[in-house]
């Protein structure tokens, strides 16, 4: 179960980040190392090391820790669906099951547990999570190795019911997105969607509140499940989809202008152990394995956080036309607004912070 623009109505913490930095940097954005970039409702801060290759293990933990605020782990690949609008159509996910290594997980808990992540770390990437119950025991082992994560998922809804949602809360889980869809092939029907949620909701016996119904958009039901940030939704892909990475043709389709700041705030890991700079990229498309920057067997994921990602860093900061696989991508496109002072912040800050300027 993928994830999707939900990010853009869903607070991401922005605690790793020093509120009384955040607070002058929003009065001027710019300093000699470092600088307040707006990002939706809040600053993503962006530092002279984010573009600078880093060898010492300690300062590439600092600067992990700093950073990363999200961290996507595939501990398999199956989904059970094939949406029509995600690779999984093209690329399959039904047949053989790739499970990540339970000493590749061990690894990247290990790793992470070394500077006490406090970050979200998430289940979903092309594959539906909670198809197999597993799940439960990776869940377990991190709430047990990184005390202070939070641990979230996207899931396709298929296999919740009232009783394995008990188990997930009690495995560690605290944040739930339901993406729910009316078939692989069916386009969005505001009706038919609202109602699928309705039944949904039902079926699972919860209470709760619409946060927003958008005809033709998008539908969000907030859910009251214990201390969970539980949301139920539909969105019509045509609207709000993403290209990912050139594999999927939506009728939303336009060019990208504004800077990412998924490779400064996020890391992607797949099944099979590859690090991807950002979620739309996946190592079992063949045009995507040249934007691999890392593999988990090999190396570690301080240094590929604090080495193989600064070419994209100093890609994306700036505004203006993108090369594949980004030149088409619309994800949090609108969360940095092309202001006059954004864009001069950002010319300032590929100038002064990157290689390049
Ligand atoms: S549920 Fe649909 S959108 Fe999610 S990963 Fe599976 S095929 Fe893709
Ligand atoms: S712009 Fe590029 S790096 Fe950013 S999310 Fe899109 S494809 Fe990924």
């Amino acid at each position: 179960m993928l994830m999707g623009r939900i990010f853009n109505v869903v607070k991401v913490s922005a605690s790793l980040v020093s509120a009384r930095w955040l607070s002058s940097a929003a009065r001027r954005r710019l300093f000699s190392d470092r600088a307040a970039m707006p990002f939706g409702n809040r600053y993503v801060e962006i530092r002279k090391q984010h573009f600078v290759e880093i060898a010492d293990r300690n300062a590439q933990k600092r600067l992990f820790a700093l950073s990363v605020e999200m961290v996507e782990i595939e501990v398999f690949s199956y989904c059970n669906r094939k949406c029509w609008f995600c690779p999984n159509v093209d690329y399959d996910r039904r047949g053989a099951n790739v499970i990540m290594e339970s000493s590749l997980y061990d690894k990247v808990l290990k790793e992470l547990s070394e500077i006490d992540y406090k970050g979200k770390i998430f289940y979903s990437r092309y594959n539906e999570p909670f198809a197999d119950r597993m799940i439960l025991d990776r869940l377990r082992q991190a709430r047990t190795t990184l005390p202070k994560a939070r641990l979230c998922t996207f899931t396709n809804g298929d296999y919740l019911t009232p009783e394995f949602l008990g188990e997930i809360y009690d495995a560690g889980l605290r944040e739930m997105y339901v993406s729910l869809y009316l078939g692989n092939k069916v386009r969005f029907d505001d009706d038919r969607m609202e109602a699928r949620i309705e039944r949904f909701v039902e079926k699972m016996g919860l209470s709760g509140s619409w946060k927003i119904r958008t005809r033709g958009v998008e539908y969000h039901f907030k859910a009251d499940y214990r201390d969970m940030e539980l949301v139920v939704f539909g969105r019509n892909f045509n609207e709000i989809g993403y290209d990912r990475g050139g594999t999927v043709q939506l009728a939303n389709a336009c060019t990208r202008r504004s800077p990412c700041l998924i490779p400064f705030t996020a890391m992607y890991i797949d099944a099979n152990g590859s690090v991807v700079p950002c979620c739309n990229i996946r190592s079992d498309i063949p045009d995507h394995r040249g934007y691999l920057v890392g593999d988990l067997h090999n190396d570690s994921i301080y240094d590929i956080y604090a080495k193989r990602l600064v070419g994209w860093r100093a890609e994306l900061i700036r505004f203006g036309g993108k090369k594949t696989p980004c030149d088409m991508c619309l994800m949090h496109e609108t969360k940095i607004p092309a202001t006059q002072a954004i864009v001069t912040l950002s010319e300032e800050i590929y100038e002064k912070f990157t290689q390049r300027g």
